[in-house]
This record gives C-alpha cells, sequence and structure tokens, in this order.
C-alpha cells in the first residue's frame, strides 16, 4: 500500500463529519484558484481539490498549466497525477490506468 492509498483508506475508516472536516480544511488549502487553468466559473461554484473530489463541474475545459506538482498536498497525499480537474481525480486516474494500462501523461 503506497502513500495515498494509505491516506484514502485513513479517511475511508473515518465517521462522516470527521471525513467533512478533513476534506474542508483540505479545500481551504488547495492553490488550485492560483493556477492558469483556473476559472471564473469554477470560482463561482467554489470548486478546488480536484485531486479529491474529481473532475469541475463544466467550468475548466482547457489545460494552461497545473499547479497540483508543487502543491504541498500532492506531496502529504502521495499523488501521481495532475490536470485532476480536467481529467479527473487521483482515484479515478490510478484506476482508468489499471484497466486500460496506459499512460495519460
Ligand atoms: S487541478 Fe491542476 S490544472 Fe486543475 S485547477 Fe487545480 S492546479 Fe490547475
Ligand atoms: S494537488 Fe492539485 S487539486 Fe489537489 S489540492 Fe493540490 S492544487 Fe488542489
Amino acid at each position: 500500500m503506497d502513500l495515498f492509498e494509505e491516506k484514502m483508506k485513513a479517511l475511508k475508516d473515518m465517521a462522516p463529519e470527521n471525513q467533512m472536516q478533513v476534506v474542508g480544511k483540505l479545500k481551504e488549502r488547495c492553490p488550485c484558484p492560483t493556477c492558469p487553468s483556473y476559472t471564473g466559473c469554477a470560482k463561482n461554484a467554489g470548486e478546488t481539490l480536484f485531486c479529491t473530489t474529481g473532475k469541475s463541474f463544466m467550468c475548466i475545459s482547457e489545460e494552461k498549466g497545473c499547479s497540483c506538482p508543487t502543491c504541498p498536498i500532492a506531496k502529504e497525499m502521495g499523488l501521481k497525477y495532475q490536470f485532476f480537474c480536467t481529467r479527473g481525480s487521483e482515484k479515478a486516474q490510478r484506476y482508468e490506468n489499471t484497466i486500460w494500462g496506459t499512460k495519460m501523461i
């Protein structure tokens, strides 16, 4: 089990209210709003933390750069991927790679 899998397991074992608290705190720290790909639509919808919550809901479609590789949360969570707002959460990108056996980046 790698760091990301350990973190996900720990989150899954928490009570729902604690999960929401942890995710809420991560959302506050997520630097997505300073990324060139981030849009006003995403801001108005309060979208952040795409690595965990998954793709943007029709607010981000163009990849103009990604701050994820230098994000402290990515290091803490053991993330391998990026462009979560357009390509899906870390979990989704890992799962798709498992199924198709291809690299998305
Ligand atoms: S997931 Fe990456 S590309 Fe998308 S808004 Fe966040 S930092 Fe930018
Ligand atoms: S890894 Fe990307 S999506 Fe996740 S918190 Fe950092 S900037 Fe936000």
